[in-house]
């Protein structure tokens, strides 16, 4: 029988990938139940208006890379391809309008029919943060510095850029609008087939275009910085001094723009050149028309999302899983023996685990491959002076000690690591 395998860009989660991400997940968590986001969970497939009434039909997400379905009800469902649409839903729904702010948190699988390669799958995972209710420049602030830090528990400033810009508020952003089509109509014969038709839908979306002659006409096009009004200004100003008051580095990247039609103002990205052209790791903005477009009144919000696999690809040096201790009896009728000392291990926070296979330098090598910090030796000897010998795998030196002693040195250094 052939085997079965799973889909293409859709991946099992082994415990060392699953390691990783949760890592990942857990410093988004902890990061953000700091500053006060409290996380929510929001289903995996909605109605797809829920995706298609926001994201439009110019964005790729939700016109190439849906996965689109009709249930047995004919109800037309997608499976979510972004968590803010959702997230914002859901505020509307419980009501949550009137009793604003609110921050959530959220983690998941999302989901578009991409070409799958490295950090780019069918199936992936996001942690995201959105701030609603607030329009004050300090929310723009308190996200990016969040997502900061987050970036920073996961020790990967140094490998991190962040870009930010504005796209303005809605009236800037449709005088810059006409300017770019007005320029970009003179090159008409050499866009590419893409960035042609969005000329007419979405014309800032070319200035993300990853074709390279396309790169080259975009990098003359009018700034968008230069059609702010003054209001629109004055508020990218404020952020920009926020930042440098909190020793955030940034760069000001005048093509970088969220296409969609609810965005405004900030947009921002943090890059890595670790990862080839998939070097976003973590983009959001300012999206204030979002909860107008699903039917709601209109609430300001701003928020991000991170990719979990990528962040995990350029963390996961940083993740090795250690096992604390390892038992090991020098007979086999003393393994029975182990089993209470385990069962006080586990019991005082240590990972434990005991090891039955083998001849001694068989368990000493499982030692290694869990990468076990101790190993806790018990041989007749041991046993007739009450004692256990405790091993530090990583030196190799070893020591007779009662065993709550020796627990008390495990608990110490384990936490060290
Ligand atoms: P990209 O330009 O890489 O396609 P995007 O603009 O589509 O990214 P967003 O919609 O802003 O990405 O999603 C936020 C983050 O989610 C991205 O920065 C990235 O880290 C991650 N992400 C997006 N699409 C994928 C995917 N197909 N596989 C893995 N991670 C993804
Ligand atoms: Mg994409």
């Amino acid at each position: 029988m052939e085997k079965l395998r799973t889909v293409r860009g859709v991946h099992d989660l082994l415990p060392n990938d699953l390691h990783n991400h949760n890592k990942v997940i857990n410093a988004g968590l902890d990061i953000s139940d700091k500053y006060n986001y409290c996380q929510i969970e929001i289903p995996i497939f909605e109605f797809a208006e829920v995706f298609t009434k926001p994201l439009g039909t110019s964005s790729d997400i939700v016109t190439k890379e849906n996965y689109i379905f009709k249930d047995r009800s004919e109800d037309e469902l997608m499976l979510r391809p972004e968590g803010t649409s959702g997230v914002v839903r859901a505020f509307l729904n419980a009501g949550l309008v009137q009793d604003v702010p609110q921050r959530f948190s959220y983690y998941g699988p999302m989901f578009r029919y991409e070409r799958p390669q490295k950090g780019r799958l069918r199936q992936f995972k996001q942690f995201g943060i959105e701030c609603l209710g607030l329009s004050s420049s300090m929310a723009d602030i308190e996200v990016i510095s969040l997502g900061n830090d987050f970036l920073c528990r996961l020790g990967l400033l140094n490998k991190i850029n962040l870009k930010i810009n504005s796209l303005g508020d809605f009236e800037s952003r449709n005088n810059y609008r006409e300017a770019l089509v007005n320029y970009l109509n003179d090159y008409q014969s050499n866009l590419s087939t893409d960035s042609l038709n969005r000329l007419a839908i979405n014309p800032l979306r070319i200035l993300d275009s990853k074709n390279e002659v396309d790169q080259k006409i975009v990098k003359n096009a009018p700034n968008i910085l230069d059609y702010l009004n003054y209001k629109s200004k004055a508020r990218f100003d404020d952020i920009c001094k926020g930042l440098d008051h909190l020793n955030i580095n940034y760069t000001i990247d005048k093509n970088l723009v969220r296409g969609l039609d609810y965005y405004c103002h900030t947009a921002f990205e943090f890059t890595t050149n670790e990862l080839g052209s998939q070097g976003t790791v973590l983009a959001g903005g300012r999206y204030d028309g979002l909860s107008k477009m699903l039917g709601g009144p209109d609430v300001p919000g701003v928020g991000w999302a991170a990719g979990i696999e990528r962040l995990a690809l350029i963390a996961q040096s940083k993740f090795v899983n250690k096992t604390d201790v390892v038992l090991i009896g020098q007979s086999e009728n003393i393994n029975y023996l182990l089993l209470p000392i385990m069962k006080k291990l586990v019991q005082k926070g240590i990972k434990t685990e005991i090891i039955y296979n083998g001849n001694l330098s068989k368990k000493f090598k499982r030692a290694n491959k869990i990468k076990a910090l101790y190993a806790i030796i018990l041989g007749e000897e041991e046993i007739s002076k009450k004692v256990i010998k405790l091993k530090d795998l990583k030196i190799g030196s070893e020591e007779f000690l009662d065993l709550n002693h020796a627990i008390e040195i495990i608990k110490i250094n384990k936490d060290l690591e």
